[in-house]
C-alpha cells in the first residue's frame, strides 16, 4: 500500500522534525564514514528550518546574518555533499533545496509542492518509482537523477 503524502499540519512541533532529521543525518554520515562538518551541518539545519524549500542565497544570507563571511561556493559545496548523501533534494522548478525525511531509504524523489504555503512533501510511492524506472530503462536511457515535481494545493490550503 502506498503511503499517503505527508503534509505536516501548520503549527506542528517542527523543532522535532528538524532535530530528528539532524540526528538521523549525523548517524548516517558516521555509518558511511563521511564527515558532517560544521558548514554542512549548519546548511542542513537551515534547509530544515521549515518544510518550504529554501534557495542557496537565502541559506547564505542566514549563515552570514551575524556578520559571518561564508562564501557562496562553500554553501554550494555543502549542498552538493548533502545531495550526494541523499540528505537534501534540489527542486529545479523553484531552484531551492528541501530536507529529505526518509534519507536512509533508496528512493526517487517525487514532490508535491503547494503553490500557496510553499510546502513540499515527498510522495514516496514505490510502485510509481518502479514504473518510472522501467519506462526510462525501456528507452535505453541511463538516468543520473530524477526529481518529479507536481505543483498544486496542499490539503491545508485547498
Ligand atoms: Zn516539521
Ligand atoms: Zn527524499
Ligand atoms: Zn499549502
Amino acid at each position: 500500500m502506498p503511503k499517503p503524502a505527508a503534509f505536516p499540519k501548520p503549527g506542528h512541533n517542527h523543532a522535532r522534525c528538524s532535530s530528528d532529521a539532524l540526528r538521523k543525518a549525523e548517524a548516517l554520515c558516521a555509518a558511511r564514514g563521511v564527515r558532517l562538518t560544521d558548514i554542512r551541518r549548519e546548511v542542513l539545519s537551515l534547509v530544515w528550518q521549515s518544510h518550504v524549500p529554501i534557495g542557496a542565497y537565502d541559506i547564505l544570507a542566514k549563515l552570514n546574518e551575524g556578520g559571518g563571511k561564508t562564501a557562496p561556493m562553500a554553501v554550494y559545496r555543502a549542498l552538493e555533499f548533502l545531495m550526494e548523501q541523499g540528505l537534501v533534494h534540489r527542486l529545479a522548478s523553484l531552484n531551492a533545496y528541501i530536507g529529505c525525511a526518509h534519507m536512509d531509504d533508496e528512493h526517487a524523489a517525487q514532490f508535491l509542492i503547494c503553490k500557496k504555503c510553499g510546502t513540499a512533501a515527498e510522495l514516496e510511492n514505490a510502485p510509481l518509482t518502479r514504473a518510472l524506472n522501467q519506462a526510462v530503462a525501456e528507452r535505453g536511457f541511463t538516468m543520473d537523477s530524477q526529481v518529479v515535481e507536481i505543483s498544486g494545493l496542499c490539503p491545508h490550503c485547498a
